[in-house]
């Protein structure tokens, strides 16, 4: 697998740590934790898809584009990611964005990623939820290029075979820091939603025979659709590398979507509970649509005895969490203000 013979370009922080979680650890009395600090790949407050980026926008250059196109939900990282990458090439943006959510509020609908995006001077443009979203983006590619503008489109979370790259790339980077930390790995977990992530590391993990086995939390659509979106992007990626596309089994791609909630972007209590105790136990920020959901699967899995004990568990942090600040009042906290004129009488 050498990476370097496709077009790359190096924007992101790398290699992000690889850290112990000692007081998480303790706290919850189950497997040896650490985390992988994909919060800190450098783009614009970080993230997964830096990494994705820097394969797809390599690819952008090559095809001779000025512009780029992305879709993701209202709070997409990904989006943000992309349109901080474009301003700093001095490409144009267009991020089209699906409301998944139904939120109309301020936080959600301005704050965050929002802010962020529009910072970057990207586009941004709204469609309902169920829209078919890759055929807007071709209406608009086919409209810019009307307009004499090369654009080139990037999928959702940009997870195809030339984004997921940057995640075999990845679990690359891990078993060097492992061999270095003299790190046996029993488990990585992360969240996955467009499945380019996971794809990308059963791909590296797998495809170099390391024995390290991925377990994807999901975020949006049952376990079986999932495991399927995932497989057949890793068979892409398998054919890309111009690898057998059988190379790696089914069964090498699992995911538990236990811990989804009541849709994407939906609050849960784990969600919640994972958040704090991140930010309590560790000065760690998740994020409320990804991170947080995947590290409220782990805590439930260790509380259910899923991990043995003396096993060492390594946690992708995906990045994502700008979007805190499209949840405020998810977490309910409790007002400093008015407890402080409280306590004054004033
Ligand atoms: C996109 C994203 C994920 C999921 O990664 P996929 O490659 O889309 O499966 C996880 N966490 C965060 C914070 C993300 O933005």
């Amino acid at each position: 697998m050498q990476l370097s013979r496709f077009p790359r370009l190096h924007f992101a922080h790398l290699p992000t740590p690889l850290e112990p979680m000692e007081r998480l650890s303790k706290h919850l009395g189950g497997p040896n934790l650490w985390i992988k600090r994909d919060d800190c790949t450098g783009l614009s407050t970080g993230g997964n898809k830096t990494r994705k980026l820097e394969f797809l926008v390599a690819d952008a250059l090559e095809k001779g584009a000025d512009t780029i196109i992305t879709q993701g939900a209202t709070q997409t990282n990904h989006g943000r990611q992309t349109a901080a990458i474009a301003a700093k090439l001095g490409l144009e943006c267009h991020i089209l964005l699906e409301d998944r959510t139904g939120r109309t509020d301020r936080d959600y609908c301005y704050n965050g990623n929002i802010l962020l995006d529009q910072l970057h001077g990207a586009h941004l443009s709204e469609y309902p939820g169920g829209t078919d979203m890759n055929a807007k983006m071709e209406e608009l590619s086919a409209q810019l290029q009307g307009q004499g503008k090369k654009p080139y489109v990037i999928p959702g979370g940009g997870s195809n075979e030339v984004g997921s790259l940057g995640y075999v790339s990845a679990a690359l980077e891990i078993l060097s820091q492992a061999e270095a930390k003299n790190l046996r790995i029993d488990h990585v977990v992360h969240a996955t939603g467009s499945a380019g992530t996971q794809a990308g590391l059963v791909t590296g993990f797998a495809g170099t025979n390391s024995q390290v086995p991925v377990l994807g939390i999901g975020v949006r659509v049952p376990q079986e659709t999932q495991e399927n979106n995932v497989y057949n992007l890793v068979k892409r990626i398998l054919g890309h590398l111009d690898l057998p596309t059988d190379l790696i089994p089914r069964e090498a791609v699992v995911a538990n979507c236990n811990y989804v909630g009541d849709g994407y972007g939906e609050p849960t209590e784990g969600m919640v509970e994972a958040i704090k105790l991140l930010a309590e136990y560790e000065g760690i920020l998740l994020d409320p649509v990804y991170s947080g959901k995947g590290m409220a699967g782990l805590i439930d899995l260790i509380r259910q005895g899923h991990f043995k004990k003396g096993e060492n568990v390594v946690f992708i942090h995906t990045g994502g969490n700008a979007g805190l600040f499209s949840y405020l009042e998810t977490f309910s906290l409790p007002d400093y203000r008015a407890q402080t004129r409280a306590q004054t009488g004033s």
